[in-house]
């Protein structure tokens, strides 16, 4: 009984540091230790801007701790500082994968590909542990920038950017939405007895019907730790209102979070599109005529576009994919390389017999762009710059290589800005300064930690 009395005390003292830790989070990196900053200079043989489609050879790139310190042909190299020799490769900023479910892995044996029955099988915990990995695994392949839109059990997305930020791990910069915020049923169809009698909807989906729902359950995700607000727009004949989707984006805003919607009927696009909605998420209903207007209003689409490979899809689903995608880019709509990438089955092997791991099979997604007949420097620029300002990670300085943004930039053989392929051959990642793959190798001995290295406040 003492016992419990005293760890009864100890919470409540926890508790209330938590509460003033929280009080001075916006101050910072919240207890880092400060110090000398470590200094990288990089050799860049050719350093690109996919926002302008240039190349400027021969770069230095001076990295200060984590940010980039100069840029240019002839900055001068501080004495001390470790030299890396890219000038064989050309360097790029780091990628980004606009839609994806890093904590959701479901798979053909035991649950025929149905996540509802991996929602029941998978904890929350070990679905975190495997958002840990596949955080990796998408650095490995060069992306430095994932929104995780939810279907993550109970908030294993917000729990992996902590991780990832307080310097756990390594791992891209995580966009999380938290809990899917939905009408009625999410996008599950229950029985009676596991709705009412189970509440099986949630975790997986945060329901909100009314306008006094719709602020609560917005404000919830932002409190535990959203970065963006992910909704069900009409995933169900009663889905939201343009008025409803209006005031999902007014209460995400005072969190600085954007709102990203599933979108999948003709009907809920077009309210997406009068509502102002910052991200439209599948979209394969959208019109030509629709696409001239999310032009015209900047609205990104992340239209998750499966390929057809030896080990998944079909060569119907990559057309209709590929027509839909083609539509939108003709039309100027600011397009994004998204995937939805969130299973795994038997058959997910290269033509050498060996597994492709998840960053792998994401850069993959390419072959829907090639079909597409998108060129390569467009398809670099939604892998890059739209993928920035969808993700909304500008206003953290974070994305393309420039002076006081964070270092993050990825190096591959050959040209991008011609041959798209060039980026699935990543050899070089730099994540916040620190080097994550070095000659096609990923090296993690210098960026496990035993604690919070970064700050714990840092979220
Ligand atoms: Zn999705």
């Amino acid at each position: 009984m003492l016992k419990r009395l005293v760890l009864t005390t100890a919470l409540a003292v926890a508790a209330v540091a938590g509460v003033a830790a929280d009080v001075h989070a916006q101050g910072g990196r919240g207890g880092a230790p400060a110090g000398p900053q470590k200094l990288t200079a990089i050799r860049a043989g050719r350093l690109v801007d996919p926002e302008t489609g240039n190349a400027a050879a021969n770069q230095i790139i001076l990295v200060e701790g984590e940010r980039i310190k100069e840029i240019g042909a002839n900055v001068a190299i501080p004495a001390g500082a470790e030299v890396i020799d890219l000038s064989r490769l050309t360097v790029v900023p780091g990628f980004v994968d606009t839609h994806t479910h890093l904590a959701m892995t479901y798979k053909e044996v035991p649950e025929n590909n149905i996540y509802y029955y991996t929602y029941v099988a998978d904890s929350t915990p070990l679905r975190a542990i495997q958002a840990a990995s596949s955080a990796m695994q998408l650095l490995g392949s060069g992306f430095t920038v994932a929104c995780d839109t939810g279907n993550n059990g109970n908030y294993a997305d917000t729990a992996l950017r902590q991780a990832i930020e307080q310097g756990w791990i390594p791992g891209p910069t995580i966009i999380p939405s938290g809990l899917i915020i939905s009408t009625t049923g999410g996008q599950f169809t229950p029985t009676p007895e596991m709705y009412k009698g189970h509440n099986i909807v949630y975790p997986e989906y945060l329901e909100a019907n009314s306008r006094d729902e719709i602020v609560k359950a917005v404000r919830e995700n932002l409190l535990f730790g959203a970065k963006a607000i992910k909704i069900c727009l009409d995933c169900k004949p009663w889905g939201y209102s343009v008025d409803d989707i209006k005031l999902f984006i007014a209460e995400a805003a005072k969190g600085g979070a954007k709102v990203h919607a599933h979108v999948q009927t003709r009907d809920g696009a077009q309210r997406a599109i009068d509502a102002g909605l910052h991200v439209i998420v599948h979209g394969q209903q959208i019109t030509p005529e629709q696409h001239a207007q999310m032009a015209q209003k900047t609205i990104y689409l992340a239209s998750t576009d499966t390929p057809f490979t030896p080990y998944h899809g079909s060569a119907q689903g990559q057309k209709r994919a590929a027509d839909q995608l083609k539509s939108a880019w003709e039309k100027g709509v600011p397009v994004t390389f998204s995937t939805d990438m969130d299973y795994w089955s038997e058959n997910f092997k290269n033509d050498k017999g060996e597994w492709m791991n998840r960053g792998e099979l994401t850069i993959n997604f390419l072959l829907t762009w090639k079909a597409a007949g998108i060129p390569a420097k467009d398809t670099l620029k939604a892998l890059t710059t739209n993928g920035y300002k969808a993700a909304d990670v500008y206003k953290d300085q974070r994305g393309p290589i420039k002076v006081g943004y964070f270092a993050d930039m990825v190096a591959v053989e050959g040209d991008p800005l011609t041959n798209i392929d060039a980026v699935r051959n990543v050899q070089f990642v730099m994540k916040n300064g620190e080097v994550f793959k070095r000659n096609g190798v990923i090296t993690v001995d210098k960026l496990l930690h035993p604690g919070p290295v970064n700050g714990f406040r840092r979220r």
